[in-house]
């Protein structure tokens, strides 16, 4: 997975990339990421890349020419692995883990970070073939975004997680919120960790896992929990028939 990142501030990445798994992904060659500074491809003397927005509302808006010229040359540096370009976006789709799946199956993804007020819609219209967003409120730039993402697509990547920390037991990869952890000691300020899983009966600490993961999505995200019990009434019909 190559992602291609189109960015005002390349430096915000370097240390969020620069650790952990991220950074073994890197060595190990799982993943590949490019940074392109937008800034490049202004063509004035001044390296302007906003201007005001028509209209009159307040503050600057990304101007089309370099995000053009920025979204064409990393097509141009990637295009034998069939690019999509994403903008990251308030107005995109919600980055669920479902949406983080399907972007695992691509081979690269150009990232389009915006800034200010955003960006020309032109832009939006011709160059974006998907907008993405980390959730239903405002940042100030699609950089942190973009990590998110990149962070979040690059633990599925086969061989990324070792089995100590595995995708598989993360919440949400099968639609439902992950169980209680616990780790030494066995009793913390009186609290004692759940027998069963000190138990050593493999099928009870699998049978416990699931019914907390269950009662947690319930209670936590009735919105899961109805998605994930329809999805399992589906299944149980596909298999009856
Ligand atoms: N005026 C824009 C609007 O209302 O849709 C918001 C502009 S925001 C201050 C600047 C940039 O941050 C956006 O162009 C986008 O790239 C990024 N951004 C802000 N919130 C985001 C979110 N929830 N998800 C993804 N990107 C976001």
């Amino acid at each position: 997975m190559l992602f291609d990142i189109l960015t005002l501030f390349p430096s915000m990445f370097e240390s969020a990339f620069a650790e952990s798994i991220i950074r073994r992904a890197l060595d190990r060659g799982l993943i590949s990421i490019n940074i392109d500074n937008i800034r490049r491809y202004a063509t004035d003397r001044h390296r302007t890349v906003d201007d005001y927005p028509y209209g009159g509302d307040p503050g600057m808006l990304m101007m089309p020419e370099p995000l053009a010229a920025a979204i064409e040359s990393a097509r141009e540096r990637q295009a034998s692995l069939s690019p999509k370009v994403i903008f990251l976006s308030p107005q995109g789709d919600l980055l669920t883990q479902s949406v983080v799946k399907e972007l695992l199956e691509e081979q690269c993804l150009i990232l389009l970070c915006g800034r200010y007020k955003g960006i020309d819609q032109r832009i939006r219209e011709r160059y974006v073939d998907r907008e993405i967003s980390i959730g239903d409120y405002v940042v100030s730039g699609g950089e942190i975004p973009a990590m998110v993402m990149v962070d979040a697509v690059t633990r599925l990547v086969p061989g990324v997680l070792g089995n100590r920390d595995s995708a598989e037991r993360d919440s949400l990869y099968e639609g439902l919120l992950a169980p209680p952890q616990y780790t030494r000691p066995e009793v913390f300020e009186g609290m004692r960790v759940p027998d069963v899983l000190l138990s050593g009966h493999h099928a009870n600490i699998r049978r416990w896992r699931r019914e907390q993961a269950e009662k947690i999505t319930r209670e936590r995200r009735p919105d899961l929990w109805k998605r994930y019990t329809g999805r399992e009434r589906c299944e149980d019909n596909t298999e009856k028939k």
